[in-house]
């Protein structure tokens, strides 16, 4: 009898951060596949009766191939195991969801998809910044950063005046800084860079556009990181020096837009 593939969002990394019906999908599996920013810490407690498998990327160690990804999983399932493809954040959000979902349709075996809490609004969050902040901006775009955007891209971000969340940006980060001041955004936009949110280094540099390029490097910062391009970021209430210092200002900010 064919099994059945669940496709599961597994958040931002804090395991209480999955929902409900994540972990109940984990309680029923017979064999998981989890990538490297899936929340791996439990994984044995909640997936107490399946077979565990890491095809995530780790330092030095090469990733499974996504087609062999898609094999396992539809392999495992035609055998009559329920998999669970257990993702970091959302699965619809740049982690090739759609496309593992495609391959167990073309396979013939049922799958579901359960969403999960995507690091672009969480990983911010969790320095203390908003996407949205009424009366501030009532729109962000989410963006990834694995390759450099195009100048039109640049522009249209720009122009839309909302809050910019870049994934997969730390190794782009100059081109984006360079591409959005070429497109007008002023070089004293707010920029923040989040790294590895919801774990005990959890790390948030701040700077001005013009800036952020020095003070990242700086830093040293590295993936995984969600960077967050906008006025917002003057909310982030993590103790950096300059967000602490610009919280008098979202205070009048909140004050203004009733
Ligand atoms: N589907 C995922 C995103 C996959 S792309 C989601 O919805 O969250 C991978 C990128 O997500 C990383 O390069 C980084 O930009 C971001 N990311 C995921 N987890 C993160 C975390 N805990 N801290 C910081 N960035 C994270």
């Amino acid at each position: 009898m064919t099994g059945r593939v669940t496709l599961v969002g597994g958040g931002p990394g804090d395991p209480e951060l999955l929902t409900l019906r994540a972990v109940r999908a984990l309680g029923e599996a017979d064999v998981v596949l989890y990538d490297r920013l899936a929340p791996r810490s439990e994984l044995e407690r909640l997936a107490p009766n399946a077979l565990l498998v890491d095809v995530g990327k780790r330092p030095g160690h090469h990733a499974v191939p996504q087609g062999r990804i898609e094999e396992l999983m539809v392999d495992h399932a035609l055998r009559g195991a329920h998999v669970v493809r257990l993702k970091g954040g959302d699965p619809y959000v740049f982690g090739r969801g759609s496309e593992e979902v495609l391959a167990c349709r073309r396979a013939g075996v049922p799958v579901e998809v359960v969403p999960g809490v995507s690091s672009a609004i969480a990983v911010p969050a969790s320095a203390g910044i908003p996407l949205t902040h009424r009366g501030l901006t009532h729109l962000f775009t989410v963006v990834s950063g694995h390759a450099p955007l195009t100048d039109d891209e640049h522009r249209h971000l720009a122009g839309l005046g909302g809050t910019i969340v870049v994934l997969m940006g730390v190794n782009t980060l100059p081109q984006l800084a360079a591409g959005l001041l070429r497109s007008g955004l002023s070089a004293t936009t707010p920029v923040a860079v989040v790294e590895r949110g919801f774990s005990t280094d959890q790390r948030t540099t701040v700077a001005e556009l013009g800036d952020i390029v020095i003070a990242a490097g700086v830093a040293g910062v590295s993936s995984p990181a969600v960077i967050v391009v906008g006025e917002v970021v003057r909310l982030a209430q993590d103790g950096d020096a300059d967000a602490v210092a610009t919280l008098e200002q979202a205070g009048t900010l909140a004050g203004e837009s009733p």
